[in-house]
């Protein structure tokens, strides 16, 4: 059973916007990182002694960089359409994690430093001067926002509230307070190639034993290949796949999709992480210097196509950056999308008549799927509009007979993150991913209690990793998050002709 330090809230079956409680979360912030998380990042190592100055240099230089950024500071009108749309609002009550009130942390500076009437009437206009406390309160609520992207869909501007929290946290880490769990995990990417820190030994090992475990159970030999020049296809798949619950079945049905498909593939040891941390913390360098080595290990191994796994950010970065961040790709096979997600490339195979699913396989299951943030506001899939939303539940429901979605208001570009998105998944933050989850738990009860679902199915590594730490707290059995490939996996006649 789950132990908490902190009351988890009580689901209410219904939709409830809380009280407000100023000061809930105060307490709430991540170990920061130390010298050694900081220095291979290209960020000092502690806090600098002339950190006002460089804080507000480094504004200057974002404010410069990234175009959008003053757009939506200057374009906020307080409508308040957004009040009520963040998951970390609606789980803590605390108004701080109001996407409006998120945003004010660090407008209220600009305005002070950058705008005309706050550098001549600052009370006039809610300006503020840089200080300790301002600072402690963007390390606190800038951690307290998973960069989802929900309250822009519900903003008449469109601001997008992740913008600011990433320039929040990109000034943060540039004058010495960068945030431990973020910063430790890409250095480990930088260095060995995944977030684990998994190294060529230990992955050969893994996958070797997989193989087995594979060949076990089903009395067929399934290749889980690592480093095999010239194979057609470079699986470029989040480092949880590899060993996790209930990721690593996914990664088994990637492994059925190939075999079954007769395609080679292959993962490559250099580039053994889709996820991309650089995101998270807003610095552009350390995002392009981690996809780079995604570029490098196809031109290594003389792929013709490159696959995404399932993870919801990594997706994010592969659709919406890689062109510009590490293109071009015209040594790959024009043929191909590139990037292309594994539900784009299980889908056509689909569509395509080349693989034959029993659905029975999975007749013990109802399954609900749970989109992800960063697949659903801050990509595609397919040729469609909407095919992210789409896809991945033609996938499922090609593996199963029973099938139920949740509340309108809680999928599509509607739905609620998890509660551990953008570098929040860490132990330091519980209280946080708990009370984050509840909206998400709320649709996925009233699906359990009213249709009897039994799973729910994802396509992003942070949310199967938070909702297999989450669900207990609420009651519900961690094994109820399961992989879309696992499904697919469990479904598949392998042999059968096509
Ligand atoms: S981006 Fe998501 S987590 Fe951040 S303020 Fe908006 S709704 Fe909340
Ligand atoms: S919805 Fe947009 S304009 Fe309205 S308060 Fe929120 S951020 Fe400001």
């Amino acid at each position: 059973m789950a132990k908490a330090e902190f009351d988890t809230p009580q689901l209410k079956g219904i939709p409830v916007i809380p009280h407000l409680q100023p000061g809930a979360m105060a307490h709430s912030r991540p170990f920061v990182a130390k010298a050694e998380h900081q220095e291979p990042l290209g960020f000092p190592g502690e806090l600098v002694d002339d950190w006002k100055t460089k804080a507000i240099d480094k504004m200057g230089e974002l404010l410069t960089k990234y175009r959008a950024l003053p757009v939506f500071l200057d374009a906020c009108v307080k409508c308040g359409a957004c009040t009520d749309k963040c998951h970390y609002y609606l789980g803590t009550a605390d108004p701080k994690n109001m996407p409006v009130a998120r945003q004010d942390l660090l407008r209220k500076v600009y305005r002070r430093y950058f705008t005309f009437a706050g550098k001549h009437f600052p009370k006039l206009v809610g300006a503020v001067e840089l200080s300790e406390e301002v600072i402690e309160d963007w390390y606190r609520y800038y951690h307290q926002c998973s960069e989802c992207r929900r309250c822009s869909v519900y903003c008449p501007y469109g601001i997008d509230t992740a913008e600011i929290t990433m320039a929040g946290r990109e000034i943060l880490a540039h004058i010495g307070i960068g945030q431990k769990y973020s910063n430790e995990i890409i250095g480990k990417v930088h260095k060995i190639g995944n977030n684990l820190g998994l190294p060529r030994p230990a992955l050969e090992d893994t996958l070797e034993g997989l193989e087995e475990e594979v060949e076990e159970d089903l009395g067929v030999k399934i290749r889980y290949p690592v480093d095999e020049k010239g194979a057609d296809v470079l699986l470029v798949t989040p480092s949880a796949d590899f060993f996790a619950e209930p990721h690593v079945d996914g990664l088994i049905g990637y492994g059925k999709v190939f075999h079954q498909a007769g395609i080679s593939w292959t993962l490559s040891s250099y580039a053994s992480e889709a996820a991309n941390f650089g995101i998270f913390i807003g610095n552009y360098e350390n995002m392009q210097k981690v996809a780079m080595r995604i570029r490098q290990a196809a031109l290594d191994l003389g792929v013709k196509r490159i696959v995404v796994g399932e993870c919801g950010h990594a997706w994010r970065v592969a659709y919406s950056f890689w062109n510009t961040l590490i293109g071009p790709f015209d040594f790959l096979d024009p043929k191909y999308p590139v990037p292309q997600h594994v539900c784009e490339f299980t889908y056509d195979l689909l569509q395509k008549g080349a693989l034959k699913l029993d659905k029975a396989a999975n007749d013990d299951k109802v399954v609900t799927f749970h989109d992800s943030c960063n697949v659903s506001r801050g990509s595609r899939m397919g040729d469609f509009p909407g095919g992210q939303f789409v896809i991945p539940r033609e996938i499922i429901k090609a593996s199963c007979n029973h099938y139920v979605d949740m509340a309108a208001e809680t999928i599509h570009e509607n739905t609620f993150c998890c509660g551990g998105g953008g570098g929040l998944l860490t132990d330091d933050l519980t209280e946080l991913r708990v009370k984050g989850a509840v909206p998400r738990m709320e649709a996925l009860k009233r699906v359990i209690d009213e249709d009897g679902v039994t799973h729910m199915a994802a396509i992003c590594a942070i949310c199967k990793s938070q909702f297999t730490k989450v669900l207990p707290f609420f009651g519900m059995g961690m094994d109820m998050i399961i992989s879309v490939h696992q499904l697919v996996g469990d479904a598949l006649v392998l042999g059968a002709e096509h």
